[in-house]
């Protein structure tokens, strides 16, 4: 091999492969959502945006790459997340950037960005994103995985908290689990600064493990949430913050549980709930659902976060959000064997036989289409038996069968794919014909109002 020349660029090593054209797979902690998961995921979405639409969210989308200094300032040099699961790299114009890891620090970022506070307060917004961590993957612990969240930026009354532990219960109602609310309080600020000195002074002389030595150091509220035995033992005498509240964090905590009261919300004060992230404050809570062994499994958290927005340079702005995993509903709705219809077939069936009824056909497909009409078809298909065998996978509720001695006629058939039955009709009235029939069948109500107009 030739030394390069000076001032030429030496090339590149060459890559090392254990088996030539070796199989290529998705990363460890990355998944594919292959068709047939889709009408799960769909159902998800589509819940989740009527709640928005119900409580008037509006939908963001924020970039997958931020600033790597937007989650190292806001969610805590000590957390895990920032501590040891960020994808975080230089990139090629030398500015360290990472893959957003959750979706409220970019939301209050945006919030600032654009100006949201000169919009009538208070914003609300909601978001479905991917979320980047390296974490070790287990069941329903992915490296990227996907959540839904709400988020209410300049607000600060306790119906507004409500509101979010409202919206998050009615929304996992909807997907047919039973949710089981845990809530706290973690006090503001100053409150919680007392709070701090006296879990310190409790744990001075405990054994604790070794993590929360480190967080009694940097993050004392964390050892709250320990699962350590020993940890565990010792929180059951340590003090608990609910009752070191300032009057205002008092009063807003009670009127936030009056109004779930009132609402018919069950909950568990759960005194150890701190939440894993710093910026939160005040009320904070999460959801969870029975898993099939009587474990429980983290469907979603949020809570206050009143400092968030001035720490990244906006005007101080009380603000509050929920978010929740993706995949963990997927997985419980499946595991439940929810029956979830899908979606995904159609009305009718365009079937055609011989190269000139396909072509009409085409032409067809796409006029019914145009009328909001959902058409399928198997135009690479010759033999109507496999064409007739689609129709019925695909479980459409009528097929239009054209072939030569339709097109001398002017007609097509219109077979009924439940009954079997089938009638000749004017291929010019085809259309009206299958709006009619199907107006019959879906109640004039949704096809008038939404797709279809009856003329
Ligand atoms: P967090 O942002 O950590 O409060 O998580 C909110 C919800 O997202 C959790 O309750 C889980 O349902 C889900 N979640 C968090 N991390 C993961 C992960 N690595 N893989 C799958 N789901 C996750």
């Amino acid at each position: 091999m030739s030394r390069p020349k000076k001032n030429q660029t030496p090339a590149e090593p060459p890559v090392k492969h254990s088996r030539q054209n070796h199989k290529i797979q998705t990363l460890k902690g990355f998944k594919d959502v292959l068709p047939e998961q889709q009408k799960f995921w769909n159902f998800v979405f589509e819940k989740v945006k009527d709640t928005a639409d119900d409580y008037s969210f509006q939908k963001i989308d924020t970039p997958i790459l931020e600033s790597a200094s937007l989650f190292q300032r806001t969610l805590g040099e000590e957390t895990d997340i920032v501590g040891k699961e960020m994808y975080t790299f230089t990139d090629k114009s030398g500015e360290l950037v990472t893959l957003r890891p959750e979706m409220t620090a970019p939301v209050a970022r945006a919030y600032i960005e654009h100006g949201m506070v000169s919009w009538p307060q208070p914003v609300k917004l909601w978001y479905w994103a991917s979320l980047y961590r390296h974490e070790n993957p287990q069941a329903g612990r992915y490296r990227e995985h996907h959540q839904f969240g709400y988020e209410i930026l300049g607000g600060k009354e306790p119906t507004l908290d409500a509101e979010l532990v409202i919206i998050a219960y009615g929304l996992y109602k909807s997907f047919g689990l039973e949710p089981e609310i845990e809530i706290n309080s973690i006090g503001c600020q100053s409150c919680r600064k007392e709070y701090i000195k006296l879990l310190k002074k409790y744990f001075k002389d405990k054994k604790v493990c070794e993590t929360c030595t480190n967080r009694l150091e940097k993050n004392p509220l964390r050892v709250l949430d320990c699962k350590e035995n020993k940890c565990q033992e010792n929180l059951k005498s340590a003090p608990q913050i609910i009752d070191y509240l300032c009057e205002d964090c008092k009063n807003h905590f009670v009127r936030l549980l009056e109004i779930l009261d009132e609402n018919s919300i069950t909950y568990n004060l759960n005194p150890y709930l701190v939440r894993g992230l710093d910026y939160y404050n005040g009320t904070v809570f999460e959801i969870f659902v029975k898993g099939n062994d009587e474990s429980r499994i983290a469907l979603g958290g949020g809570g206050r976060y009143d400092y968030l927005i001035e720490q990244i340079g906006g005007r101080a702005t009380p603000a509050l959000g929920f978010a929740g995993g993706v995949e963990r509903v997927v997985i419980k709705l499946k595991e439940l064997g929810l029956e979830i219809k899908d979606e995904g077939h159609g009305d009718v069936f365009v079937a055609q036989l011989g190269d000139e009824a396909r072509k009409k056909c085409m032409k067809l497909f796409n006029e019914l289409r145009k009328q909001s009409i959902k058409t399928r078809e198997a135009f690479n298909k010759k033999g109507l038996t496999e064409q007739l065998e689609i129709a019925n996978r695909l479980k459409v509720k009528y097929a239009l069968i054209l072939g030569q001695k339709e097109i001398m006629e002017g007609t097509i058939i219109i077979r009924d794919m439940d009954s079997g039955v089938q009638e000749i009709i004017d291929f010019d009235k085809v259309i009206p014909e299958v709006k009619k029939r199907l107006l019959g069948l879906n109640g004039l109500k949704v096809y008038s109002e939404n797709r279809i107009t009856d003329n």
